[in-house]
């Protein structure tokens, strides 16, 4: 297990300097031949790279068969690495490509809405246009451009805060299925998901439009995401950081067609943790009512009858892995409970 080398850009507000910054890194690392995946967002960080075999910007609705060709034509080029400029789709879209090519990739997000960034698994559709997790190689290098980040949408600085909401949850699924003797404990991985945690809880009850101005949030945001990739990598699974609620978020990927970003998906199918773990689940849901995070069906278009649904094909999106969810075993009539006790008063 490796860890990726993390390193940010803050010395100065301007672009134009985290790019030069970055074709500097690149060549330190002794690559001359980058092949580059990059989005609107990316094109001034991309701009003082040298030596570049090719730039392509992944299409709407690309797939995995599409990153799977995209690969084969990387590895044509006689590039030595992937370097992946863009937002969460892009980074995991050149993740799979780049395992296809046999190259190593460095990350440089433009937004930090999920903890994806540094984590061996990307989240890519299938030709049905299904979002899927699947195993990929974590990046060689992660670049926090913190003059590029302070650009990006109010939206996704909330899903970023939204996915880490789920590790506390995520942590209790995974101490639940070691004592069933289901998995192996790992201290190190738990330990990198709890603090990935600990570096945005005091910002719980702030204003999500003020942090995502704030350039010391935004670094520490995105030191939490890497964490958080980092105990997956630790860990050697998606555990530390993806329980129940992230069945939830892929169940409303497979039936609802993803109604909102991956974090603020998990954060809603939080409430449903939160709920079969005992929690205040009044107080959970004003706490993401203020970060302006789902915690109503109706915000994400869905009935009751939805979310029923919703939980009960939720266990089956990640087969083998035992949460919170599996532990409650919900029938239909349970799961129709469930939902009336969380939304009681609305
Ligand atoms: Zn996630």
């Amino acid at each position: 297990m490796e860890f990726p080398e993390v390193q940010a850009f803050e010395a100065s507000d301007s672009e134009q300097d985290a790019a030069d910054e970055l074709a500097r890194l690149i060549e330190a690392l002794g690559t001359t031949a980058p092949f580059v995946m990059t989005s609107a967002h990316g094109d001034t960080l991309v701009s003082s790279l040298k030596g570049v075999t090719l730039t392509v910007t992944p299409p709407p609705g690309a797939t995995q068969q599409w990153a799977s060709e995209l690969g084969s034509s990387i590895h044509r080029s006689g590039a030595d690495v992937v370097v992946a400029v863009g937002g969460g789709r892009l980074l995991d879209l050149a993740k799979l490509a780049a395992a296809r090519a046999g190259l190593t990739i460095i990350a440089v997000p433009t937004q930090l809405s999920h903890d994806g960034i540094c984590s061996p698994v990307a989240v890519v559709p299938n030709e049905a246009g299904v979002r899927q997790s699947l195993g990929a190689i974590a990046p060689r290098f992660v670049y926090l451009s913190i003059p590029t980040l302070m650009g990006a949408t109010v939206a996704s600085v909330r899903a970023g805060m939204g996915d880490l909401i789920a590790n506390p949850l995520a942590l209790r699924d995974w101490a639940l299925a070691a004592e069933r003797g289901l998995t192996d404990m790992d201290q190190r991985a738990w330990d990198l998901s709890a603090e990935s945690f600990e570096l945005i809880k005091p910002h719980l009850t702030d204003d999500p439009a003020t942090l995502s101005r704030d350039p010391v949030f935004v670094r520490r945001l995105g030191d939490a995401l890497v964490m958080s990739g980092l105990s997956m990598i630790a860990s050697g699974s998606s555990r530390p950081a993806s329980g129940g609620e992230h069945e939830i978020s892929h169940a409303l990927d497979l039936l609802f067609g993803s109604p909102t970003l991956h974090g603020a998906q998990v954060a809603f199918g939080c409430v449903f943790s939160a709920a079969l773990y005992g929690e205040d689940v009044p107080a959970f849901r004003r706490q993401l009512v203020r970060l302006g995070l789902p915690q109503h069906p109706g915000q994400l278009g869905l009935d009751h009858e939805d979310v029923v649904r919703l939980l009960l094909a939720a266990p089956d999106t990640r087969p083998g892995r035992f949460t919170v969810l599996e532990q409650a075993d919900l029938d239909e009539q349970g799961a129709a409970n469930l939902v009336k006790r969380i939304w009681a008063g609305d």
